[in-house]
């Protein structure tokens, strides 16, 4: 079966299939007629459960050792606690609910139970019961660990994922991600072409309206008792150039594509040899050329590329991996990291841009009809100075490491950046009254609304660097949500208005002795690589895989043309 969808990221991948469902967090009671399937239906899932805990298991004991592996092994047994299993099946045959609100029911009444307890070791089983109830949960709902328990690498499939999924999810498992949902330029596309794997949204997985290319036989077609396909396991071939996806291909087409994906990884070794090579033109301009990053672990990813630096870490998937705001010494201890990891290179950390599809619950934050345009990123730090004290305390502080940039995103007024340089200077006031060492750091913006364009000259007054969002400025500059499937084929980053104020922004911040880089998506157009260099851009900030293209692209380039009118 070939199915059809968009391609976010190119690259292509062999492997098997997992279906990521959704986490229910609410375990609903259902009332069932057939109550010896239901209980089939548990006991198939308890064992699945302690097949999972084996290879947990087997994987802790090579990575972290027996004592810390043993947990797993604990968890099997009370898996075999005869207890347990018959408080289970009990409700279902006398109360006829489903193994899911058994299971949950169980789990909370021995846990209460332990957690009632005199002995210390009892008492810490609570939390062991509740895990257990919660696994055997999640393969009832067929959404255990999302769907990536195994060893192998999988092609993940998704309804839709939001970007604190994706960051939550084992990256060294994910072979490529297929969405049903999702737009080009959402954040979970960007984190896919972090990882560097091949991505595509828009996939039609339930069939209707489905842009299947073939027939399908009805031993092909079957769906699993949830409504989902049922291709847990199954081979499939992603194809990012294309934008298809193949579901238990024929033996040709594998072969057709392991041979596509080696003649895509001899392209990439030919691109290792610009390693240590300069982003110089034909004609002998260089520019910077850095990296974007979301994690500590990316910034390998930057390194590994040959990038110059880090042109934008975007800090908030710190706050979207945690389950609470990120302490000083948290954030200190990640800031440093990289700083050190990059010895010496520039590192440009954008401060908290929280709001929109980024979303942590811990924080709050009430929904809108129209986030994009609302609570978010500088707005909340402006208003909730304790968290946006706490990072710049620990952004500073880890300044001393190596060398730090700070970027503030989402800017629309010159009044804001005095705001935050007043704030700065309170946290260095107070960082100099504790003692800490740090260093001054170049502060920049982000140019991601069309107000930070026009008035790119002030801008240019008060700060250091500009960067420009091109995902953002596209957004609101054409008045298309980038998050909105519907809008993305008109979604045109390349739109002449873009071009012009990228410009402008050249120019205004050229006047003003700021420099400026682009570290939207854009940047990593090579389409476009030599019209920006020709508009005097400084810098580009790239996703990790795309540093040595854009380098290839920039020595092809020219930096004079007088045929160049533009
Ligand atoms: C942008 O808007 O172009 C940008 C780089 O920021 P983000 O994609 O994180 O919104
Ligand atoms: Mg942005």
């Amino acid at each position: 079966m070939i199915l059809q969808g968009k391609s976010v990221f190119g690259g292509i991948a062999v492997g098997k299939l997992a279906l990521y469902r959704k986490r229910d967090d609410q375990v609903k009671r259902k009332k069932i007629s057939d109550v010896e399937a239901e209980i089939r239906r548990f006991e198939k899932a308890r064992k699945q459960a302690k097949e999972q805990l084996g290879t947990l298991y087997e994987k802790a004991l090579k990575e972290v050792g027996e004592v810390n592996a043993m947990i797993f092994e604990v968890h099997q047994m009370m898996l075999d606690d005869l207890d347990y299993i018959e408080s289970i099946t009990n409700m279902i045959r006398t109360q006829g609910v489903n193994a899911e609100f058994a299971a949950a029911t169980a789990g909370d009444n021995f846990s209460q139970m332990f957690a009632a307890m005199e002995d210390d070791y009892m008492r810490e089983r609570a939390a062991d019961v509740r895990d257990i109830s919660n696994r055997l949960i999640a393969v009832l709902q067929g959404t255990a660990s999302g769907g990536i328990d195994g060893e192998e690498p999988v092609i993940l499939l998704a309804d839709d994922l939001a970007p604190s999924e994706t960051v939550q999810l084992d990256k060294s498992r994910v072979l490529s991600f297929v969405t049903r949902g999702g737009s080009t330029n959402s954040h979970t596309a960007i984190l896919a072409r972090t990882m560097n794997i091949p991505a595509l949204i828009g996939v039609d997985f339930f069939g209707s309206g489905s842009k299947r290319q073939d027939e399908t036989s009805a031993e092909e077609d079957r769906f699993a008792e949830d409504g989902w396909p049922d291709w847990d396991g199954k081979t499939g071939i992603v194809d990012g150039y294309t934008g298809k996806l193949y579901i238990e291909p024929d033996e040709k087409t594998l072969s057709e594509y392991r041979a596509k994906k080696e003649a895509d990884e001899q392209k990439r070794r030919l691109l290792q040899e610009l390693k240590g090579k300069a982003n110089v033109t034909s004609d002998g301009r260089e520019i910077n050329l850095y990296a974007n990053i979301g994690s500590v672990s990316d910034a390998a990813g930057a390194l590994a590329n040959d990038a110059g630096g880090i042109g934008l870490f975007r800090s908030e998937f710190l706050y979207l991996e945690a389950e609470d705001y990120p302490g000083e010494e948290v954030q200190f201890a990640a800031y440093k990291t990289v700083a050190e990891n990059m010895a010496g290179k520039k590192v440009i950390i954008r401060t908290l841009d929280i709001g929109a599809d980024k979303q942590a619950d811990y924080f709050g934050l009430a929904r809108e009809d129209n986030p994009a345009m609302g609570y978010r990123a500088i707005r909340i730090c402006l208003e909730r100075r304790d968290i946006f004290k706490t990072q710049l305390r620990a952004i500073y502080r880890a300044s001393y490491y190596g060398t730090i940039s700070i970027m503030f995103p989402m800017i629309i007024s010159v009044g804001e950046v005095r705001q935050i340089k007043e704030i700065i200077a309170e946290v260095k006031a107070e960082l100099n009254a504790e003692g800490f060492l740090y260093r001054d750091c170049e502060l920049g913006i982000m140019i991601e609304t069309p107000a930070a364009v026009m008035i790119s000259e002030l801008l240019a007054r008060e700060v250091d660097f500009f960067s420009v969002g091109t995902n953002d400025l596209t957004q609101y500059t054409l008045a298309i949500d980038r998050q909105n499937p519907k809008l993305d084929n008109i979604y045109d980053s390349h739109h002449e208005a873009i071009l012009r104020m990228i410009r402008m922004v050249v120019e205004n911040g050229h006047k003003e002795n700021c420099w400026v880089g682009i570290c939207g998506e854009l940047g990593a157009d090579t389409t476009l690589t030599e019209t920006f260099i020709r508009m005097g851009i400084d810098e580009l900030s790239v996703t990790p895989s795309m540093i040595l293209p854009v380098r290839d692209a920039i020595r092809k380039s020219r930096a004079f043309s007088q045929d160049f009118a533009r």
